[in-house]
C-alpha cells in the first residue's frame, strides 16, 4: 500500500497556490470590504430580497474566468469538455487543500465558488444528457457561461425526497409541471433549473420520479422570495411551478428514473463537502495552535496548558482519521469507474461516513477555534464564525447527518435501495 500523494496532484497544488497568490489575492486586497468583517453587508442586496449583490456576483465571475484561462477551473471535467478528468482522489485532496487556506476567492464559502470547479451537474449532464441537452446546457455550464440550479426539496419533503409532491402530467406532446420547490440555491442567476417531479408510481418509491431541465423564464415558473439563512447572503429561493409546460426534450435521463441523476449529484457533493470540511477544520486547528503559542495568559503561553492542548489533540486525531477514510473512499470510487453513478453508489455508506464525520468536525473545530481565540474568536475580524456558519449548513444539505446515518444503517441492516421507510 502506497500512501504518498500522487506527484501530479502535489504539483497541481503548488501551481494552484502560485495562481491564487498571483491573481486572486490582489483582487481581495483591492476590495477589502467584500472579504473582511463587512462581507455580509457588501455581498447582500437587501433591496432585492437578500440575494447577492451584482458587485459580488461579478467578482465571483471574474475569479472564475481567471481560473478558466489559467487552466484550473475545468480540472474535474471530462477531457472532451476541456477538462482533465480529475480523479475523485485528486479532487478530495484539492478540496481539502483549498479549504485549508481559509476562506477567499479560491474557495468562497457563501457561494461555494472555487478555483477548481465545484459543479457536479456537469458530470450529471455528461452521463445523462442527450446530444441536444449537451449542446444547450452542458458546454455553457462547463465554460462558466450558464448556471443551472437543482430543485429537489419541497416545503413538505426534504430528507424523504421519494415522497415529493410536485407532479408532471402529459398534455399533448408536452409535460406540464405543478408544485413548489424550496431553498433552491443559485436560482437568482440560473438560466435553467433541474426540477424533480413525479410522473408515475407511488409516494415513497424512487421509481416514477422524473428530472426536467426547465428554463427559468418558462411561463408559470416564479420565485416569490428568498430564504434568509444563518449564513447570509442567501441565494436559496422558493420556486413555484404553475402549469409550467416543457417538451419531451426537457427530460434528463430516463422517464421515471430521475433520482438516478440526483444520486450522482449528491454523491459527488457529499465527498467533496467532506474534503472541504476537513480542510476547514485543519485551518481552524492550525490557527488555534499558532495563537495558543503566542497568547500569554497567567504569565504563560496558552499552549502550555494541557486543557488547551488536549482539545486540539482530539480534533487533530479526528482530522487524521477522517482524512484517511476520505482518501480511501475516493480511491475506491476511482478503482470502480470514477464518475459513474454505479461507482459512487458502491461506496455510498463510506461516503456517508466521511460526510457526517467531516462536517461535524469542521463545526467542532470552528467552535473550538472561537473558544481558543477568546473574544477575538467571536468577532468577525477572524474567519472562524464565518466558517462555522457555512459548514453548519453541510450538516443539513446533501442529506443531513441523520440521513447519512440512515444510509449507513441501510447497508448494515439491509434496507437500502427502497426498503420500508424507517
Ligand atoms: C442553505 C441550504 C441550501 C439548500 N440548497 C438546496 C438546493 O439547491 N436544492 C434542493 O433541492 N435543496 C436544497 N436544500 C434543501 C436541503 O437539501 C434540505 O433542507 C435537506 O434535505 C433536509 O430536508 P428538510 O429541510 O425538509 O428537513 P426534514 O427532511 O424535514 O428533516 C428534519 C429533521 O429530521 C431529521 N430526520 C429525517 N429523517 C430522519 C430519520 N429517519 N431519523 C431521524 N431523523 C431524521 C433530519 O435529519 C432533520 O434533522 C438546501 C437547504 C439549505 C439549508
Amino acid at each position: 500500500m502506497d500512501w504518498s500523494l500522487p506527484p501530479d496532484v502535489t504539483e497541481l497544488l503548488a501551481a494552484l497556490d502560485e495562481f491564487i497568490e498571483r491573481e486572486l489575492e490582489p483582487l481581495q486586497r483591492a476590495n477589502p470590504e467584500l472579504f473582511d468583517h463587512r462581507r455580509e453587508f457588501t455581498r447582500t442586496d437587501v433591496e432585492r430580497g437578500g440575494i447577492p449583490t451584482v458587485r459580488w456576483r461579478e467578482m465571483l465571475a471574474h475569479a472564475r474566468r481567471l481560473s478558466i484561462d489559467a487552466g484550473f477551473y475545468k480540472y474535474p471535467f471530462p477531457a472532451e469538455l476541456g477538462g482533465r478528468d480529475g480523479s475523485n482522489l485528486a479532487m478530495a485532496i484539492i478540496r481539502e487543500h483549498l479549504a485549508r487556506r481559509g476562506p477567499g476567492l479560491h474557495a468562497e464559502l457563501s457561494h461555494e465558488a472555487s478555483v477548481v470547479a465545484n459543479e457536479p451537474l456537469v458530470l450529471v449532464l455528461h452521463e445523462y444528457g442527450t446530444p441536444e441537452q449537451r449542446e444547450q446546457y452542458l458546454q455553457p455550464l462547463a465554460n462558466g457561461e450558464l448556471a443551472i440550479a437543482f430543485a429537489l426539496t419541497e416545503p413538505g419533503h426534504g430528507s424523504d425526497a421519494t415522497w415529493l409532491e410536485s407532479r408532471a402530467r402529459r398534455d399533448g406532446g408536452d409535460w406540464v409541471l405543478e408544485g413548489t420547490k424550496r431553498y433552491i440555491t443559485g436560482i437568482d442567476v440560473a438560466g435553467a433549473v433541474l426540477v424533480f417531479a413525479r410522473t408515475s408510481g407511488q409516494q415513497g418509491k424512487a421509481q416514477g420520479i422524473t428530472a426536467f431541465l426547465v428554463g427559468v423564464d418558462t411561463p408559470g415558473l416564479e420565485i416569490p422570495y428568498y430564504h434568509w439563512t444563518f449564513n447570509m447572503p442567501s441565494d436559496h429561493g422558493e420556486v413555484t411551478l404553475n402549469d409550467v409546460r416543457v417538451p419531451d426534450g426537457a427530460i434528463l435521463g430516463e422517464v421515471d428514473r430521475g433520482l438516478d441523476c440526483a444520486q450522482l449529484f449528491v454523491h459527488e457533493n457529499r465527498i467533496r463537502q467532506a474534503a472541504s470540511s476537513l480542510g476547514a477544520a485543519q485551518f481552524c486547528i492550525d490557527h488555534s495552535i499558532d495563537y495558543a503559542k503566542q497568547r500569554v495568559i497567567f504569565g504563560q503561553p496558552l499552549a502550555d496548558y494541557q486543557g488547551i492542548q488536549w482539545q486540539l489533540v482530539e480534533l487533530q486525531t479526528e482530522a487524521e482519521l477522517v482524512r484517511n477514510t476520505i482518501y480511501k473512499t475516493a480511491w475506491e470510487m476511482d478503482q470502480q469507474g470514477g464518475a459513474s453513478t454505479s461507482a459512487k453508489v458502491s461506496v455510498t455508506d463510506k461516503v456517508s461516513m466521511v460526510n457526517y464525520r467531516g462536517n461535524r468536525l469542521a463545526c467542532d473545530a470552528a467552535d473550538r477555534a472561537m473558544q481558543v481565540h477568546g473574544g477575538l474568536g467571536y468577532t468577525r475580524q477572524l474567519p472562524f464564525e464565518f466558517i462555522y456558519r457555512h459548514h453548519r449548513r453541510y450538516r443539513i444539505t446533501e442529506g443531513s447527518d441523520e440521513l447519512q446515518l440512515r444510509r449507513i444503517a441501510g447497508r448494515l441492516f439491509g434496507f437500502s435501495g427502497g426498503g420500508r421507510p424507517r
